[in-house]
């Protein structure tokens, strides 16, 4: 949610992007450096626009599991209250999907990518997915424009960022938006036909080969 929020409230609040170096978010208002997501006035002169701001202000979030909780959270630091003039007009609405899993939650996903050539085909990672107790996720094509799973359910930098204990990869050549949002997890898998495809660089463990021959021999092996 760090990148989210701080969108949000950067819009808000009319702050404004500034180039500064570092893993640039693609947003027109916040950016983010690692883990940190923050967004600047880019002139003083903006921040008269809003009272009780100092010049200089920087807006910063994290995500909600990207650092560990603080054992002895002594100081809670200073909260104000503050009013904000600024009137969002409604354009649209638009009903979302209700969401179906909590992938934030789950301590196992098992995701798809395009090495799925059909939406039947998924069938076979939600066995693999009940097999092991895991929840399903995909990359980004799968839900956005091949519309086989919702759109809650894609991992990456515009989607979900997720820190389970196990990330199964099937069938995802592993682009850094999608890497983006599984780097915290605690060990990944990866199944892809292509050795040198990045998820395998940058999984704990990889199997080559085709998922049709993969999957199977897991799920056996995962019933015992
Ligand atoms: C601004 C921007 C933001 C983006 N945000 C995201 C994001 O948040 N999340 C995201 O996922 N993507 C995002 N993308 C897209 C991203 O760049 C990649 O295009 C996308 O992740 C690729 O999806 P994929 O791995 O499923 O497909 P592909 O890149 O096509 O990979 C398919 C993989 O399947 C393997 N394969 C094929 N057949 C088999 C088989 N039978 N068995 C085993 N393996 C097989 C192939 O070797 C290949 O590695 C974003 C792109 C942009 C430009």
């Amino acid at each position: 949610m760090g990148a989210d929020i701080n969108e949000w409230a950067a819009a808000l609040l009319g702050f404004i992007r500034e180039n500064t170096p570092g893993r640039n978010r693609l947003s027109p208002y916040g950016m983010s450096l690692g883990k940190v997501y923050f967004a600047q006035f880019a002139a003083p002169a903006a921040c008269e626009k809003i009272p009780g701001i100092p010049a200089k202000t920087v807006l910063v979030t994290v995500g909600a599991k990207d650092y560990e909780p603080a054992q002895n959270a002594g100081n809670a630091g200073d909260v104000a209250a503050m009013e904000i003039a600024a009137t969002p007009k409604v354009t649209g609405r638009k009903p979302r999907a209700a969401q179906t899993v909590n992938l934030g939650e789950a301590a196992k996903v098992v995701a798809v990518g395009r090495g799925f050539a059909e939406q039947s085909e998924l069938a076979a990672a939600r066995d693999l997915a009940a097999a092991i107790g895991a929840e399903v996720a995909c990359s980004r094509p799968i839900a956005e424009f091949f519309k086989w799973m919702p759109e809650e359910c894609y991992v990456g930098i515009s989607g979900q960022v997720l820190k389970p204990d196990l990330y199964l990869a099937v069938g995802i050549s592993g682009q850094a938006q999608h890497i983006f949002g599984v780097r915290e997890a605690k060990t990944i898998v990866s199944v892809n036909k292509d050795a040198e495809c990045p998820m395998n660089a940058n999984a704990d463990y990889y199997i080559v080969g085709d998922w049709k021959e993969v999957l199977p021999a897991i799920i056996k092996a995962a019933k015992g």
